[in-house]
C-alpha cells in the first residue's frame, strides 16, 4: 500500500492528483453539482463542515448521524444557504444493524436514484489508556463504530455507489492509525484496520469497477474529539476544518479520478 505522504499517487492507477495536489485543492464552483454524497458523523466536527463545503460545491448531501438535533442544525444551515436539499439519515453506527444498512440503501435508491460518494468519518476515540489496562467494552465499541460499522455501511451501500459513474469513497484514518503510538489503544487500531480495508476493497475492485477507495488523515484539527484527546493544547494552534475543506472536495469531485488506494495525510508534518 502506498501510504506515503509526500510521494506522488500511483502512476498505475492513471491517478490525477499527487498528495500535495490534494491538499491543496482549490474547487471550482459547483464541481460537485448532479452527486449526491453521504457523509457520516455530519451533525459535528470535521463531518459537519465537511457536509455543508459539500452542499456548497452543488451536492446533495445525505447527513448521517447518531444526534437528530446536531443534523437538523445542519440541515436548515445548507437550506439557509440555497444549496440542493440535503435529507436527515438517523443512524446509530454502534447499534444499527446490517439490515437496517440494507434499507438505507433502499431508500437512498428510491428516493435519489442515485449514491456517488460516502465520506467515513464517524468514530470515537475511546480510552488514551495503555493496552493493558484498556477496558476490553470499550476496545470493542471502538472498534465497532470506526471499524466494523464502517464496513457494514459500505458493504450495505456498494451495489448503488457501483451504478454511480465515478463512485468515491473516503475512509477517514489518523496519524496513529498509519504509524500507531503507545497509549492510542483501540483508536489507533480501529484506524490501521480502516487503512486496511481501503487497501484491500482497491485491490478487489480496480479491475472491474470505476470505483475508487481512498484514506483521508485530516492532522490535528480543532474539534471536540482533538480537545478531548489534546487538553492542553490551545485550539487557536491548530487548523480548523474550514482550513482543510481542499482536500475533502478533492477526493469526492472527479478531478481526483484515478486516485486508487491512497491515505493523504492533509497535514503530512502532524
Ligand atoms: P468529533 O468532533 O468527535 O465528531 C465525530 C462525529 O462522529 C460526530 O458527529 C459524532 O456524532 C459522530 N459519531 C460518533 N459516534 C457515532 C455513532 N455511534 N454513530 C453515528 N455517528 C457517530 O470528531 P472529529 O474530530 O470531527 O473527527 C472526524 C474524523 O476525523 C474521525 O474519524 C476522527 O478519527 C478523524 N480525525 C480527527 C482528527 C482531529 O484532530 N480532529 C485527527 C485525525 C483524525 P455526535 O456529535 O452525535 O456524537
Amino acid at each position: 500500500m502506498s501510504n506515503s505522504t509526500s510521494s506522488p499517487v500511483n502512476q498505475n492507477n492513471n491517478s490525477s492528483l499527487s498528495h500535495e495536489q490534494i491538499r491543496n485543492f482549490v474547487a471550482a464552483d459547483n464541481c460537485l453539482a448532479g452527486k449526491v454524497i453521504l457523509v457520516t458523523g455530519a451533525g459535528a466536527g470535521i463531518g459537519r463542515v465537511a457536509a455543508l463545503t459539500y452542499a456548497r460545491f452543488g451536492a446533495t448531501v445525505l447527513l448521517l448521524g447518531r444526534t437528530l438535533s446536531k443534523l437538523e442544525a445542519v440541515y436548515d444551515e445548507i437550506e439557509t444557504m440555497g444549496a440542493q436539499q440535503p435529507a436527515i439519515l438517523p443512524m446509530d453506527l454502534e447499534k444499527a444493524s446490517y439490515d437496517e444498512m440494507q434499507k438505507l440503501e433502499r431508500l437512498i435508491d428510491s428516493e435519489f436514484g442515485q449514491l456517488d460518494g460516502i465520506l467515513n468519518n464517524a468514530a470515537i476515540l475511546g480510552n488514551l489508556t495503555p493496552l493493558e489496562m484498556y477496558d476490553v467494552d470499550t476496545f470493542a465499541k471502538v472498534m465497532h463504530i470506526n471499524c466494523t460499522a464502517t464496513f457494514m455501511l459500505t458493504q450495505a451501500l456498494l451495489p448503488l455507489l457501483k451504478d454511480a459513474k465515478n463512485g468515491s469513497i473516503v475512509f477517514t484514518s489518523s496519524s496513529v492509525g498509519t504509524h500507531p503510538r503507545a497509549f492510542w489503544g483501540a483508536y489507533a487500531l480501529s484506524k490501521q484496520a480502516i487503512e486496511g480495508m481501503s487497501d484491500i476493497f482497491t485491490q478487489e475492485t480496480k479491475n472491474t469497477t470505476n470505483l475508487r477507495f481512498n484514506c483521508i488523515n485530516p492532522g490535528g484539527t480543532r474539534t471536540n474529539m482533538r480537545a478531548h484527546a489534546f487538553p492542553g493544547e490551545s485550539p487557536m494552534s491548530l487548523k480548523t476544518p474550514e482550513d482543510i475543506m481542499g482536500g475533502y472536495i478533492a477526493l469526492m469531485s472527479d478531478e481526483s479520478i484515478g486516485v486508487r488506494g491512497q491515505v493523504v495525510a492533509l497535514q503530512p508534518k502532524d
